[in-house]
């Protein structure tokens, strides 16, 4: 969890501050100053915000890199020449988020800025949502029309086909009362309180864990299992409201694949802030930052990177049609779900011609890895078609914290009470609305 500490003075009011005391003299006062620490995209969508509200803004990231969770590693095909008149496409493995939910967010963040986000980010809806997978064979698609998913549930449980579609239905009233909350504007000393107090009410009134939500909906347990596995990778908290609305978000605004790869996102936050003078300084940690700045914001994601949890990249030679964009395996009773993630099933240009890349994510090794996607996920010849499997490095966090000159705001993960709903849009929402009125 993060934490939020009261600022001295509210943000906007400082950023409209001197503006309200124009002295008489011709000069304009100088624009407020912002440090904004960590370029993810909470960072990154902050900086655009408030750059484009007339801060000065500067960035400081403690890595090498922008885009915090958002990483691409992009390896060329060991063997294949290259055809005449270029090189052939790499094999590009995106290590971090593999799909974008509320792209309306995004839209009007580069609104914001002037720009059109359909010039610069061009998505294509990822249908089926994930295909679930046991290992007696049974094949369930959640897919992102709901006529078909209507016809798939029919197709494998047809008595809990109204109680999907009344789980849904929660989900939407749920995120009906979220929503605008976390969009408003609201400042450390109030709000923020007011918004927790209100979702504590809705909760406590309600009931408090998905899992009994789940259980009184759906009868049937691999469903169960699938609904479960689902939203247990978009919110850790467990709780009934958020990880319903979550179900919710990815069916009714459906979940998107960025062509070029997701790290492509923070390519364009990173282009997008330049372009409005933003400073951006990566190797750096806060107390290098040099003068004092106006206001701090903190938009670093504490703990620690999920890449270390397990994934295995594999670059393979040929086409994989047993897979789509995101795959689930279940195992036997005593071995965890792998969870394959194939963007290339969407988006060719993401391996060299006729290639797939793909990143798995489980507490296995890859070689059990690879066994499982041969029996469950029939891809018998596997093995001999891996060509490239690169690790990827994550760099320590020092998660040194700003000195004490600045006055901090400080913005929490993207959450409401609950601890860990993994979506980047959540980020961009928040880092922002703790700062800006909401735009209308
Ligand atoms: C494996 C994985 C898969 C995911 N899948 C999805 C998905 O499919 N869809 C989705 O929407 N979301 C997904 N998420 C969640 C999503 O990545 C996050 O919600 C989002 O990236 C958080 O952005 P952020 O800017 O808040 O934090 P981060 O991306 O963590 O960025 C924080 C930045 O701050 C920097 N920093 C930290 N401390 C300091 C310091 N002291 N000084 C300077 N810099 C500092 C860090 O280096 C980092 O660059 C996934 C996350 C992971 C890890």
């Amino acid at each position: 969890m993060g934490c939020y500490h009261a600022p001295k003075w509210r943000a906007k009011e400082l950023l409209t501050k001197n503006t309200n005391n124009l002295p008489t003299a011709a000069a304009p006062p100088p624009p407020p100053r912002v440090l904004v620490v960590g370029a993810g995209v909470g960072g990154l969508a902050a900086a655009i915000r408030l750059a484009a509200d007339g801060a000065a803004v500067r960035v400081v990231e403690e890595r090498s890199h922008v885009g915090g969770n958002l990483r691409q590693c992009a390896v060329p095909h060991p063997v294949r020449p290259s055809p005449a008149g270029g090189e052939d496409r790499p094999f590009r493995f995106d290590t971090g988020p593999t799909a974008l939910a509320l792209p309306y967010v995004f839209m009007d963040l580069f609104a914001a800025a002037g720009e059109d986000v359909r010039d610069h980010l061009p998505i294509v809806q990822i249908d089926p949502i994930v295909r679930y997978v046991w290992p007696d064979g049974m094949r369930f698609d959640f897919r992102a029309d709901q006529r078909n998913l209507r016809d798939e549930l029919t197709r494998l449980w047809p008595h809990d086909v109204d109680g999907f579609f009344r789980l849904l239905d929660d989900g939407r009233r749920f995120w009906a009362q979220l929503e605008p909350q976390i969009g408003m504007p609201h400042d450390a000393d109030g709000a923020v309180q007011t918004v927790r107090r209100l979702v504590s009410l809705v909760r406590a009134g309600q009931g408090a864990r998905f899992s009994r939500l789940l259980a009184r909906r759906i009868s049937s347990p691999r469903l169960r299992e699938a609904i479960n596995h689902f939203v247990g990778n978009v919110d850790a908290s467990a709780d009934r409201a958020s990880r319903a609305a979550m179900l919710w978000i990815a069916h009714y605004h459906g979940l998107w694949h960025i062509t070029g790869g997701m790290h492509r996102l923070a390519e364009q936050l990173e282009r997008i802030a330049r372009k409005l003078g933003v400073q951006i300084d990566t190797n750096r940690s806060p107390d290098m930052a040099g003068p004092d700045a106006d206001v701090t914001v903190l938009a670093t994601e504490s703990g620690p990177p999920r890449e270390s949890g397990g994934a295995v990249m594999l670059g393979i030679e040929g086409l994989c049609p047993q897979l789509v964009h995101h795959n689930v395996f279940f195992g036997e009773p005593d071995r965890p779900a792998i969870a394959v993630y194939a963007p290339t099933r969407t988006d060719s240009s993401l391996a060299p011609e006729g290639c797939e890349t793909l990143v798995v994510r489980a507490t296995l090794r890859g070689d059990q890895v690879v066994d499982i996607l041969g029996t469950t996920g029939g891809l018998t010849d596997l093995r001999r078609r891996i060509v490239v499997t690169p690790q990827v490095r994550v760099e320590p966090s020092p998660r040194a914290m700003p000195g004490p000159r600045a006055n901090a705001i400080v913005i929490p993960r993207p959450d409401l009470d609950s601890e860990d709903p993994a979506l980047m849009a959540f980020s961009a929402l928040r880092a922002t609305s703790d700062l800006l009125p909401r735009r209308s």
